[in-house]
């Protein structure tokens, strides 16, 4: 159950598509502070997981609870990210025309007119929280290119620094490191890491390098249920895990 250093936690959680059984009373809880790395096979149920913690998808049953008291299932998508949970979806959401500092100016604005921002773009504290939202991207170097000309990895990073805009608790991030380079991977495990020291964590991932990388707890889902939780070397290990990663 929950208790009073968890920042999420989900109880009992189930959601049928057709007849389908994608989530299958599925319990999880993450502490304040915690990244957690979420693997397991195709169709094991994760980005479902996180549509439901975002409320995209509402559960047919069971409760996810988020804070202290505050029943997410009851709340509509909007409302949830206002809470504070960032969701970095794989498609890239970046204003293609505009660099890397507009980019984040006009996340930073959030609510409001972005054309009002742009034209209000000296105001000290912004380029502050850019600056720093920069340096953790890794794109300082790259701030006066236009997002189209970033690479793969890079876009993805400066999709993460528009969602750090929004200052969320709990950050959300699905396959993030899928067509990046190996020394892309490599930064995006250093990137989340310095994310955490602020920030919680969800990345739900299938690359193993990456996930070693990152040396957080690991949660493998299998069929819309926990399968094994633990350090990556204790799944790893783990005969149920190894049957359905081999199969039987
Ligand atoms: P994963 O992200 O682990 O690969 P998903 O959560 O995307 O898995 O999908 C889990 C299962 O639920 C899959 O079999 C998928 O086809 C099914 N599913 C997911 N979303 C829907 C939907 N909106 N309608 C019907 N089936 C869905
Ligand atoms: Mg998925």
């Amino acid at each position: 159950g929950a208790v009073s250093g968890d920042l999420l936690y989900l109880n009992g959680v189930n959601k049928t598509f057709d007849g389908f059984k994608a989530i299958n009373n599925l319990s999880l809880t993450l502490a304040k502070g915690e990244m957690r790395a979420v693997i397991g096979p195709n169709g094991a149920g994760k980005s479902t997981m996180m549509d439901i913690i975002t409320g995209k998808t509402k559960p047919d049953t069971g409760q996810v609870v988020f804070g202290a008291s505050t029943d997410l299932t009851k709340m509509d998508e909007p409302a949830i990210a206002k809470l504070g949970i960032g969701r970095k979806f794989q498609k890239p959401t970046t204003f293609e025309n505009h660099t890397v500092w507009d980019n984040l100016l006009l996340a930073l604005a959030g609510d409001r007119s972005p054309w009002f921002t742009l034209r209000a773009r000296k105001q000290k504290s912004e380029e502050e929280k850019i600056a720093e939202l920069l340096e953790t991207i890794r794109l300082t170097d790259h701030r006066h290119r236009r997002a189209a000309n970033l690479s793969h990895g890079q876009k993805q990073w400066l999709e993460i620094g528009m969602l750090l805009a929004q200052d969320p608790e709990l950050l959300l991030v699905d396959e993030p490191v899928a067509g990046m380079t190996d020394a892309e991977t490599e930064q995006t495990a250093h990137l989340l890491r310095d994310i955490n020291r602020t920030r919680s964590v969800v990345v739900v991932e299938h690359d193993m390098t990456f996930v070693r990388a990152l040396g957080v707890k690991v949660t493998v889902l299998h069929e819309g249920s926990v399968l094994s939780e633990g350090t990556l070397d204790h799944v790893s290990a783990d005969p149920k895990v190894i049957d359905v990663y081999l199969g039987r």
